[in-house]
């Protein structure tokens, strides 16, 4: 690019981004945006709109997956890909994916207005359902695109009140069948994902951009322990096959394992702790515990799983308590891309703002876009690190700067 100030028009970006949040099915400033609710449909058509105005063209999957496509000088080469979501979870805020949505598509039309064009098309994606809200399972659209969730167990699938996806979703008018969701790997050249950082640490260290090296990926795993109730003062201490206390054990044992990795990038979380009957005066006979383990390393994650399954052996056969576990998902984590990370660092430079290497810590639908695209994410700071709640925000100049570095980004990438 010749030009060292893209004609990027904050204004317009910024109250497209608070029309977008007045779709909600809550009272404004409060956005709730459900997967396949009449926000969610409305929020899509708005979005649309702006992308036929910009001249894109605009298609979508048979789960709602759409995207906008800026057409390159050589269309059959592969596109370079961004975007993010706009559904959100109850009681959210504005910025949470919609930055990642709106923020690609006021990038693109800066660089039609620079008189850019394009060699590979550039597309614009929005992912369907990255929240698990509604189905219980988080990044539905990217999840599917990658064949991580086959068609099969999409249909499995239903809402709170018991309605299939597959209902759902054709009610909310996707068809064709699922089966042609799954893209094949080098459908996208290159893909970038801005986003709100989601945590403290640019707009404390008064940093511009975070350029996303890793993505780390949550696993979970239920544990559930069976041991023998009875009378707080009747059953004596010898003997005793107290689910709780076998509990406190493995959560500790998690907590060891996840420090003993020495990596700052491993973390263990033990959620949930459900205690059966749960009556100050009766020994607890079953609990059911729920952990979270992290890391952007997936072997090092599951050496730390496989400690806690070690642990749940030795407490049960010394205690007598019977302990099953069940892998609810592992999902594995993300490298970004290298000759991705060097564009967004080289645009950054170009456009004088300040950067640093980080993880997300928070998954994205760039998780799932990396097992079928190199991929690479940029961060902007958000306030107190808060996000999802009404009072998450970003500035205008913190949003300014990710899409003038995305816009530059993508048009080295699509050159
Ligand atoms: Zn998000």
């Amino acid at each position: 690019m010749t030009t060292t100030r893209p004609a990027l028009t904050i204004d317009r970006l910024i109250d497209e981004l608070k029309t977008l949040a007045a779709i909600s099915e809550a009272e404004p400033p409060v956005v709730t945006r459900v997967v396949y609710s009449k926000a969610d449909l409305r929020a899509r058509a708005y979005v649309k709109g702006l992308c036929d105005a910009a001249g894109l063209s605009v298609c979508e999957d048979a789960i709602g997956n759409t995207f906008a496509r800026w057409q390159g000088s050589e269309p059959d080469l592969a596109p370079i890909g961004t975007g993010s979501h706009i559904d959100a979870i109850p009681n959210a805020g504005l910025y949470d994916g919609c930055v990642g949505v709106l923020g690609g598509l006021e990038a693109i039309r800066v660089l039609q207005q620079l008189g850019y064009k394009p060699r590979r098309s550039i597309a614009l994606v929005i992912f369907t359902a990255e929240e698990p809200t509604r189905f219980g399972i988080g990044c539905l659209g990217s999840r599917m695109m990658a064949n991580v969730l086959t068609p099969e167990q999409a249909r499995s699938l239903r809402d709170k009140e018991g309605r299939e996806l597959e209902e759902l979703r054709v009610a909310a008018g996707f068809k064709g069948p699922l089966e042609s969701v799954a893209l094949p790997e080098g459908r996208f050249h290159q893909f970038i994902e801005l986003h709100i950082e989601q945590g403290p640490l640019l707009e404390q260290e008064g940093i511009d951009l975070g350029l996303v090296t890793h993505i780390a990926a949550p696993a979970s795993m239920r544990i559930i322990l069976e041991g023998e109730g009875g009378h707080a003062g009747g059953r004596l201490m010898p003997g005793r096959k107290d689910a709780l206390t076998a509990a406190a054990e493995l959560i500790l044992a998690l907590e060891k394992a996840a420090r003993s990795t020495g990596a700052i990038d491993t973390v263990g979380t033990v959620g949930v702790c459900d205690v059966f009957p749960g009556a100050v005066n009766s020994i607890p006979s079953r609990v059911r515990l729920e952990t979270d383990v992290r890391d952007i390393d997936g072997a090092r994650r599951d050496r730390v799983l496989d400690s806690l399954r070690a642990a749940c052996d030795e407490v049960a056969s010394r205690r007598g308590v019977a302990i099953t576990t069940e892998l609810v998902n592992a999902d594995p984590p993300a490298t970004c891309d290298r000759a991705i990370l060097e564009a967004l660092e080289k645009s950054a430079v170009a456009a004088d703002k300040t950067f640093k290497k980080m993880v997300s810590r928070a998954y994205h639908d760039s998780l799932f876009m990396a097992r079928i695209a190199p991929v690479a994410m940029l961060f902007v700071p958000c306030r107190g690190g808060v996000s999802h709640r009404p009072d998450e925000y970003a500035s205008p100049e913190w949003i300014c700067a990710g899409v003038h570095v995305l816009s530059r980004t993508l048009a080295e990438l699509a050159s």
